[in-house]
């Protein structure tokens, strides 16, 4: 211990040298001006002073005011300058692997390093550290995963839990794990870091921590409603008394999600009654129609590209942010604007994306100032709101919606829906537009509608299925699930909880004590909704990987089929031409992916997403992570991936489909016919319609008697997005209890059934396999 001592004594001294040289470098010191002119440096003694005489403190600022890039390398600095840095161990989680990557990177140049010397980075299957990281940046996921194998987090002596305002479901269940583990390490020093102001509720469920705000300074920013949008051209909207009445709907706030048609017609009507006798000349009669269908339960690209327009033309220099809801619509309207006279010509106008998948280079030509003469306008996602600073946006314009669920593109969710945001996120987004001189924000509906946000954002854990964090309770080995959620911050509904953990029973994660089954010892180590996950260990048991390796990427990152405004008929065509009448929308995806390889190989890939609408970008992306899966299930010895056993079955399709099923159950939908019509009914009962680009939505009968899917999307009505047709026979084997043949547990008395319901391929592999299986689930 002694020599292990000395030698880390003698580490500390040598980076204690080289930061005191980078320092002095001419370019070190002017990193260092820009560092110092933050106002989070103004607190730096005092932060610093409250870390050593607290377990845990709670840190509040504007964002952009330096908590993430400077606050965890106050202490490295300063644990250096003390000739300690060799001995400390600073982790920073950030709720989106994006921020926790960028930031890294920034910090690192602030340091004048490349990324994976002092500071570094890690995220689910990727990450960038040595033997010398002594800050690390990670989402919260994998800090959670961290705690999983350490619950002690030895060696680590900070931790900052950082955007704990947004109150992500990770987040909140992190807080619960580190009050429990610092009554356990007294020298363990937890900092949570916060944009907004409601620092108190963290404070006091860490009895009462001391908080600290950094002032910042912001420039007054004008805020233009929907009615102002309309006035600014010349018309009042008369009826505003109406407006307020509906703005004050009860009904509406709780709902939050849609508002009740009655209200949706009667706004509508307003504004288009508001429209007739107004002057549009510098919006042209597009923008007039689609306020004319101003619809609050849909985003207005014509209408944003009026403003965009008008920003271009009549407005200032300065960027513009775009606030979207996902990346569906932000490529819609890319597409859309990209096709503009004035915005689409780059000589005039940078266009630009910001969103959780996007690719690095991408990422940092959102940073730069564009070349004079040009305007930059950035559409992004929610993510814009507070993790990432872009600093020369002037104006803001603002959807009103976000797309609530999914933080993480792998963290798959059956209903995902964009609804409104709080007043807290449309303060936030209207921030982001005074950052270097007074600013303009566009919020893209009226002002009663903003009266009726909610104040604050719900918290994930109050309105997320809780699935994928039940798993991790029980393989955390914590207290019983419910029991440990009750010490949760706002602890979620028992209801909700109960149905989690019967829907991991029903997947055969949990057994009836609720104690982890063998399977979900495998599920919790695959970093994937465990829906998924079970899809890809029975693919992997079922010889056939590659496809369902497929399936189980494109399901987790996003669909690579492109839908342009313009050309939907088109785009549709060229979609079912992969699905070759089976019924599939996974099957499309798995042939479009197989032709992209083929293509690819051959150098015409560029032509081949072109001509098949396909996005190259998020092919790529399932790519990498069809790899990434490919070596956890490796690793988990589930497969031997330079067998070619694994993909002996891959070409019979009923298999494929079998799978399919067996991972996406109890997503699954009757097929109704009834003369010449054709309904979809789920389990519980309820009418759905299938998603308008689903290979399914163009047939006139479906030869299948069930539809499985993956997700339900709930718009007017509810709909299916992707879907697979299915055999009874398949249902019967491979859809849980609700085929009443859970194969897992039900293995031998279904022995009798085979040869009644199958279809003989499907009969010979389950025959053959079956042994395998069972040996999988009682190991
Ligand atoms: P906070 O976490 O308080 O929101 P950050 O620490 O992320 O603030 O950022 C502080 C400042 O550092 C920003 O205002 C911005 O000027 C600068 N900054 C952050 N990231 C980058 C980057 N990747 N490139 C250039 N400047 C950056
Ligand atoms: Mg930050």
């Amino acid at each position: 211990a002694h020599v292990m001592e000395k030698i880390l004594y003698r580490k500390s001294f040598r980076m204690k040298n080289l930061q005191r040289t980078w320092q002095e470098s001419p370019e070190g010191s002017k990193m260092l001006t820009f560092r110092k002119s933050l106002p989070a440096y103004r607190e730096k003694e005092r932060l610093l002073s409250a870390i050593a005489h607290n377990q845990v403190i709670v840190i509040s600022g504007e964002t952009g005011c330096g908590k993430t890039t400077q606050l965890p390398q106050y202490v490295l600095e300063s644990e250096i300058e003390s000739g300690r840095g060799a001995f400390c161990n600073i982790i920073c989680t950030q709720p989106r692997r994006i921020s926790a990557m960028s930031v890294a990177e920034r910090v690192s140049t602030e340091r004048g390093e490349n990324i994976g010397e002092s500071v570094g980075y890690k995220v689910r299957l990727e990450g960038m550290r040595g033997k010398d990281t002594h800050l690390l940046f990670c989402t919260s996921g994998i800090l959670l995963r961290k705690l999983l194998g350490d619950r002690n987090l030895n060696g680590v002596t900070h931790v900052f839990v950082d955007e704990i305002h947004e109150r992500g479901m990770n987040e909140d269940f992190l807080l619960i794990v580190l009050k429990d583990l610092l009554s356990r390490r007294k020298d363990l020093r937890l900092i949570l870091m916060s944009a907004t102001l409601n620092a108190e509720l963290f404070s006091n469920y860490f009895g009462d921590a001391p908080t600290i705000h950094i002032p910042g300074f912001t420039y007054p920013v004008r805020t233009h409603f929907l009615e102002d949008i309309l006035e600014s051209t010349g018309y009042k909207l008369t009826s505003s008394n109406q407006l307020d009445d509906y703005g004050q709907d009860k009904l509406w706030k709780t709902q939050r999600q849609l508002m009740p048609r009655k209200r949706k017609n009667q706004i509508t009507s307003l504004v288009e009654d508001a429209l007739k006798n107004s002057s549009f000349e510098c919006y042209g009669s597009r923008t007039r129609d689609s306020l004319a269908n101003w619809n609050p339960d849909c985003i207005g690209f014509n209408l944003i590209e009026a403003v965009l327009c008008h920003i271009c033309r009549k407005e200032r220099p300065g960027a513009v942010l775009v606030f979207m809801t996902g990346w569906d619509d932000i490529s819609c309207l890319r597409d859309q604007l990209k096709a503009h006279p004035l915005l689409g010509d780059p000589n005039r106008v940078s266009l630009l994306t910001c969103h959780g998948s996007m690719a690095t280079s991408e990422q940092k030509l959102i940073f730069e100032r564009p070349p004079p003469n040009v305007r930059k306008i950035v559409l992004a996602t929610n993510m814009a709101e507070a993790s990432i600073t872009i600093n020369d946006i002037v104006f803001v314009v603002d959807c009103g919606k976000a797309k609530e669920t999914t933080y993480d593109a792998l963290n798959n969710t059956p209903c995902l829906l964009p609804s409104w945001i709080s007043k807290a996120s449309a303060r936030q987004r209207r921030g982001r537009a005074g950052r270097v001189q007074p600013g303009e924000c566009y919020h893209l509906y009226p002002r009663c509608v903003y009266e009726a946000f909610n104040e604050y954002q719900l918290p994930e854990l109050l309105r997320t299925p809780l699935n994928s964090l039940c798993l991790q309770i029980k393989s955390l080995q914590l207290d019983s699930i419910g029991k440990f959620l009750c010490a949760a911050l706002q602890p979620p509904e028992p209801l909700a909880v109960q149905n989690a953990v019967d829907f991991l029973k029903m997947i055969g994660a949990l057994d009836e004590n609720e104690n982890l089954t063998n399977l979900g010892k495998y599920l919790s180590m695959l970093p994937v909704d465990p829906k998924l996950g079970k899809m890809l260990i029975m693919g992997a048991v079922f010889r056939c990987l590659d496809p369902i390796l497929t399936v189980v990427s494109g399901l987790s990152v996003r669909d690579p089929f492109l839908l342009p405004q313009d050309k939907k008929d088109l785009a549709g065509t060229a979609k079912s031409r992969f699905s070759a009448k089976d019924y599939s929308d996974h099957m499309a995806l798995v042939r479009a992916y197989e032709g992209w390889k083929d293509a690819e190989r051959e150098g015409s890939a560029y032509e081949y997403c072109w001509r098949n609408f396909l996005s190259a970008q998020t092919l790529q992306a399932i790519h990498t992570l069809r790899k990434q899966f490919g070596y956890i299930l490796k690793d988990a010895n589930l497969v031997d991936l330079d067998a070619r056993t694994c993909n002996s079955l891959s070409h019979n399709q009923s298999l494929v489909r079998a799978i399919i099923c067996s991972g996406l159950f109890p997503g699954i939908a009757s097929v109704v016919h009834r003369e010449s019509s054709m309904s979809f009914k789920t389990m519980d009962d309820g009418q759905v319609l299938v998603y308008a680009n689903s290979v399914n939505a163009k047939y006139q009968t479906i030869p299948y008697p069930w539809l499985v899917f993956g997700e339900k999307v709930k718009m007017n009505t509810v709909f299916i997005r992707d879907s697979t047709g299915v055999s009874d026979s398949i249902v019967m084997l491979f859809g849980g209890t609700l085929g009443k043949g859970e194969m897992v547990g039900h293995l031998k008395m279904l022995d009798g059934y085979i040869d009644l319901f199958m279809d003989p391929s499907l009969a010979e592999c389950f025959v053959q396999l079956k042994e395998e299986l069972d040996k999988l689930i009682q190991k």
